[in-house]
């Protein structure tokens, strides 16, 4: 597609990962690059090395410093070269391209020059991102078409007039955008409480090994510590704020002001309480309670209840029976812990997802889905299949044919 055309490179491997780095190149300039940096042990130029022949050799500088590297040329004009995975070599080679007149460009643009179907090199980007099996088999059932498929049947919908249909489906799918978009972006879950409830110990307890000093003083977790994790199999990033008390002290109130932010931003919050014997059981009041409690700290209202964890049950005895089980927990035994992580999940994500099923997973898909629902509610329907043809990335493939 782009490579009879276009001069351009790209490093495909990310900074300072692994031993190896691979460059890609590809256009006519690029050939010119190979011929004056690379000498193929088998003493051939590129155009004479067979296509996707692995080429050992050394990669030149003007100082003739030498370095070895292996090339393949993986079509007629177009090369990976594979060197040492230090950013000082990578930047020589992509430098040596790049005084060849070969543009560079970023790994994300190259994928989707050579991926025609934009959703799915969307997929393929969204991919790397995706940190558990669970995200990445969502997003391998959009690069295998559910999502495309989706909006191809909306727009075939749109096109016989039937647009109301077209509009539930697309309400559909964005109403499935905030768990798409957490496919590359753990969800957020703030664990806020007095201080001394546990809270450290807590996130210790969910992320399964201890991670944060924890001492006995009051006050002692002063800035907001986040640790991500898997939960249930979904990547979920827990917030530690510190102790949301008012107070003169400066260095505390900028911390307060953090831990306020990180509240508001979070998708779900845990509020800890210790567990008190006194408590009256399964008691709803206590729960309101605590509700408008954590909004006054927190000083706005919370976008969903707080989900309220009685920690310390082991100091309970026998009295416990009657709490609800996914509010007791015992960060030091270990009591309740699967339950609370189950509650966690099913407030996160409170449906399962599909096998297959179409899931918007960008924000340009979000932003586009939206637009789509608002032509569709004001019967704008040739728009809508505009629109429709811009989702599916229609004028990019045909620009670059
Ligand atoms: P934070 O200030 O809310 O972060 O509280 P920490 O996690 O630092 O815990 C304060 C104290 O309570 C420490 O001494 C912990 O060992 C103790 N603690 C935490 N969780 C439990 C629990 O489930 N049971 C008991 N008995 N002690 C706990």
């Amino acid at each position: 597609m782009s490579e009879s055309l276009e001069n351009l490179a790209s490093v495909l491997t990310p900074p300072g990962r692994g031993a190896v780095a691979v460059v890609i190149a590809c256009g006519e300039q690029a050939m010119v690059a190979i011929d004056a940096r690379f000498a193929a042990a088998n003493g051939r130029r590129i155009r004479e090395q067979e296509i996707n022949r692995i080429v050992f050799g050394h990669w030149r500088d003007a100082n003739n410093h030498r370095e070895e590297a292996i090339v393949c040329r993986t079509s007629q004009a177009e090369i990976e070269v594979h060197c040492h995975g230090g950013p000082a070599a990578v930047e020589r080679i992509i430098g040596h391209f790049a005084e060849a007149d070969c543009e560079t460009i970023p790994w994300q643009q190259w994928l989707e020059r050579q991926t025609p179907d934009k959703i799915t090199a969307e997929a393929k980007i969204a991919l790397v991102e995706a940190t558990t099996l669970k995200t990445s088999a969502v997003l391998l059932q959009q690069h295998g078409g559910a999502l495309r498929n989706e909006i191809q049947r909306i727009q075939q919908l749109i096109d016989s007039g039937e647009g109301s249909e077209a509009l539930e489906r697309v309400n559909h799918l964005i109403a499935r955008i905030p768990f798409g978009l957490h496919l590359t972006k753990p969800w957020r879950v703030v664990i806020a409480g007095r201080p001394n409830v546990g809270k450290s110990s807590l996130i210790n307890a969910l992320v399964g090994y201890q991670r944060a000093i924890v001492y006995d003083q009051p006050g002692t977790t002063r800035d907001v510590v986040s640790s991500v994790t898997a939960l249930e199999g979904w990547p979920v990033a827990l917030f530690d704020v510190a102790g949301l008390r008012e107070t003169g002290e400066p260095l505390e109130a900028a911390g307060i002001a953090l831990a306020r932010e990180t509240i508001a931003a979070a998708d779900l919050v845990l509020w800890v309480e210790e567990v008190d014997s006194a408590m009256s059981v399964g008691d709803s009041e206590f729960e309101q309670t605590v509700a408008s409690e954590v909004n006054q700290l927190v000083g706005q209202p919370l976008a969903g209840s707080p989900l309220v964890v009685l920690n310390k049950c082991d100091k309970l005895g026998e009295s416990t029976q009657a709490w609800r089980p996914e509010l007791l927990v015992s960060a030091l035994t270990g009591e309740g812990i699967p339950e609370l992580i189950e509650e966690i999940i099913e407030r996160l994500i409170p449906f399962a997802p599909e096998a297959n099923e179409p899931i918007p997973f960008t924000q340009r898909q979000s932003t586009g889905l939206t637009r789509l629902a608002e032509e569709l509610e004001s019967n704008q329907l040739e728009a809508a299949v505009r629109l429709c043809d811009e989702l599916l990335g229609h004028e990019l493939s045909a620009k670059s044919q």
